[in-house]
């Protein structure tokens, strides 16, 4: 058994025979544990849950957390688009985001916003450009606030450091005010997002970072969002956040705020990872074994196109291997690199956050056997460089509640890859 409650070897096995290999496989079950954790999340005066879609925006993924009454953090205008087509409503979406609409998107920017999609600001530009919409058709407005403190799991995810640039920074913020006054603009949620995966005592600092700065500027603000990023351990030796404590935290601090203030803060909280990360696995088949004489190298048919982030971010995922016959092997354990097909020296799994390949002591498979990578669920399918090599995307199913596999999203075809070229 991979996780203790659904997902056993001789399923991964069965899905590996049905629908071809690499393969991403979700387990709904997981999925709606954490959706439950994080809904359990303790606050003081009302939460609301938004998920992160950027992390895992298949629609059958989106549709089962929003079911759980989770809204949407969307990053961009086509990942509005996107779960609008999913059928989920704009008045559960937020956009924030680095785009700066102009023509068409604007249009459609401003046509969401009257169907509910609520904005979240980020720049003194983007206030500018839709200052008169807003002020006009009196909705209000969120703003993201850049912190000048933030915490990733690297540097590459710290959204919140001044060599991160999300976010309307202190700097900025008396222009933003002046410009909201004089036109009428209402914040009515101050936000920050400070980073995925860091220290939980950095998110939690925050927390009252944020509370002082509400204080400070934003005397209409109902509603405060302490932004996603919360940590979960892929590996054993991590230690995911606690939800709990955060929420303990985040509750005594909104307390206090009120008791000093006369104002009940709504909390928002935006997972991505912690929603799907460890609900998600790949699949991949070893097809060759190699030697130097420094390193053993298994070679399987999905590597950086299927999962970038240990190239991205040196990411360390657990690994298990399943026979054909689908039995967990745990013995004969070797030092080994898992690479991928890729033309690229860094197609590893195995690699540490200098790009440098560092072999693993996992159980040493033969050509057939499975080589399933866990913690797969968020970031993977949604940003790999999945056509590099000319290799196609993965399909993906879900291990529903019921025990089915159920096919969400069909592998590419090599036509569709080349469609569009001319
Ligand atoms: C990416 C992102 C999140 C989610 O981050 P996780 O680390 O996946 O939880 C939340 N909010 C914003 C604004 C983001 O950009």
């Amino acid at each position: 058994m991979i996780n203790k409650n659904t997902i056993s070897s001789e399923l991964i096995a069965n899905a590996a025979r049905e629908f071809g290999t690499p393969l991403y496989l979700y387990d709904e079950f997981l999925i709606l544990e954490s959706c439950k954790n994080v809904l359990g999340m303790p606050n003081a005066f009302g939460l609301t849950v938004r998920y992160a879609m950027k992390a895992n925006p298949n629609k059958t993924i989106m549709k089962i957390i929003a079911d759980q009454g989770l809204h949407i953090d969307a990053s961009s205008l086509n990942e509005v688009r996107r779960v609008s087509m999913a059928g989920i409503s704009l008045n559960k979406i937020m956009l924030t985001t680095q785009e700066v609409p102009s023509n068409k998107d604007m249009e459609d920017l401003q046509d969401m916003i009257k169907k509910g999609l609520r904005y979240n600001i980020c720049s003194l530009r983007q206030l500018e450009l839709i200052a008169d919409f807003i002020s006009k058709n009196k909705v209000n407005l969120s703003i993201r606030i850049h912190p000048g403190v933030g915490s990733g799991e690297s540097s590459t995810r710290d959204t919140g450091s001044p060599y991160s640039c999300f976010g309307v920074h202190l700097k900025d913020i008396e222009e933003v005010l002046d410009l909201a006054k004089s036109k009428g603009i209402i914040f009515e949620q101050v936000h920050s997002h400070i980073g995925s995966g860091g220290n939980p005592m950095k998110w939690q600092e925050n927390i009252d970072r944020m509370l002082g700065f509400i204080e400070k500027y934003f005397p209409q603000a109902k509603s405060v969002s302490f932004g996603g990023g919360l940590k979960v351990a892929r590996m054993p030796d991590e230690v995911s956040a606690d939800i709990q404590a955060l929420g303990r935290y985040a509750r005594q601090k909104l307390e206090e705020f009120y008791k000093k203030t006369g104002r009940k803060l709504h909390m928002e909280v935006e997972p991505g990872t912690y929603i799907v990360a460890n609900a998600g696995y790949l699949i991949t088949k070893v097809i060759d074994k190699k030697q130097t004489d420094k390193c053993s190298f298994i070679v399987t048919n999905g590597g950086m196109e299927v999962n970038t982030r240990p190239l991205l971010y040196g990411s360390q995922h657990p690994f298990y291997i399943i026979s054909k016959s689908g039995k967990l092997i745990v013995e004969n354990k070797k030092e080994l690199a898992i690479v991928g097909r890729c033309c690229e020296s860094g197609d590893s799994q195995t690699l540490n956050d200098r790009g440098e390949i560092i072999p693993r002591l996992i159980p040493d498979p033969e050509v057939g056997d499975l080589v399933i990578i866990g913690g797969c669920g968020a970031y993977c399918s949604s940003m790999s460089p999945f056509n590099y090599n000319s290799y196609t995307q993965a399909p993906e199913v879900l291990l529903d509640t019921q025990g089915n596999l159920k096919l969400i999203k069909k592998a590419q075809t090599l036509n569709q890859m080349v469609t569009n070229e001319l």
